[in-house]
């Protein structure tokens, strides 16, 4: 649902005006992996530095921390997965000034494990899981998707 996002479309209208040079010398990459023969993962980084093994990530706002930090945690992930080693990232938050980095542990790996394997199952239940109607929905990419009768 990300092509219907504002949220998505803000955040790489931020990736494309906070630092313009940046496309110059970080590549974008595209990735794949099947996991256990059953479930394919995609995904693309708008900036891999391949010669420092970093991924960089630009948010606006550090307000949903844990979330930018699992996105990149999975990108280091399916890097694995593509035997591409050794990946950290760094999260920048260019109107804050902040930066945070950060890598992938081994509990990390058996959470997203876990994670890939209840998707795994989301998508074989004939229902939907119930609406969470929360405070996040509201910047979820599948907000239209879940509240769409509203
Ligand atoms: S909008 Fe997103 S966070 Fe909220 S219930 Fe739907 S999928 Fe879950």
């Amino acid at each position: 649902m990300e092509h219907t996002s504002e949220m998505v479309a803000d955040g790489k209208l931020l990736h494309e005006t906070s630092y313009p040079q940046r496309a110059e010398k970080y590549r974008e990459i595209e990735l794949s992996a099947t996991l256990n023969n059953q479930i394919e993962l995609f995904r693309k980084i708008d900036f891999y530095d391949a010669k420092e093994k970093m991924i960089h990530e630009i948010k606006r706002s550090d307000k949903i921390e844990a979330a930018h930090e699992w996105q990149v945690k999975f990108y280091i992930w399916l890097l694995e997965q593509n035997e591409i080693n050794g990946v950290r990232a760094i999260i920048e938050y260019p109107k804050l000034r902040e930066t945070k980095e950060t890598a992938l542990t081994e509990p990390d790996r058996t959470y997203l494990k876990l994670l890939v394997s209840n998707i795994l199952e989301l998508q074989q239940n004939a229902t939907c899981p119930p609406r969470i109607n929360s405070k996040i929905c509201k910047s979820c990419s599948y907000y239209e998707l879940c509240y769409v009768e509203e």
